[in-house]
């Protein structure tokens, strides 16, 4: 037997494990899960509710072009609506322009949204989702303006803007 060979194998082998091991409890779900009950919906349900670039966005965790959303440059007054079970997500004095492409804001309503980090991008972000439906909004993260700093940066197609 190839003496290096064998050598490599015997070091390989935990590795992998201790690695899987390590991995594991990260890996990113496809959709987050719905906290009530009624809005556990199967693929086929969701995907019969939206259109299939939502359905990608909120059930599939995708993103949208960035500058494609009208609700980009929307500056009415009113609330941003979860897209996938109409939840209030956001009032529109907590949004303002990053110059991303995407709607964001700076706060959500109280309670509405829930987070978790993923690994798409190898880099760790946090990823924010619908506390009702589970359904992913966007990223959250620590560049936005006072007084949070924080910027929800959101996909437009995710929601549903209510005029007051
Ligand atoms: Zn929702």
């Amino acid at each position: 037997m190839n003496q290096f060979l064998s050598r490599r194998t015997f070091i390989l082998i935990p590795t992998m494990s201790i690695l899987k091991t390590f991995f594991k409890p990260m890996q990113v779900l496809a959709s987050s899960l719905a906290s009530k009950e009624e809005w556990n919906l199967s693929k086929e349900e969701w995907k019969s509710r939206l259109s299939p670039e939502s359905y990608y966005i909120l059930r599939e965790e995708g993103t949208e072009r960035a500058f494609s959303s009208e609700l980009n440059n929307e500056k009415r007054k009113g609330v941003f609506h979860c897209a996938g079970c109409d939840l209030p997500l956001f009032l529109s004095d907590k949004k303002f322009d990053s110059g991303t492409g995407w709607p964001s804001f700076w706060d959500p309503i109280q309670g509405s949204v829930e987070t978790k980090v993923d690994f798409k991008l190898i880099v760790p972000r946090t990823e924010y989702h619908c506390s009702r439906c589970g359904g992913h909004q966007g990223h959250v993260f620590n560049d936005g303006p006072l007084p949070t700093g924080k910027r929800y940066c959101n996909n437009g197609l995710a929601l549903r803007f209510v005029l007051d």
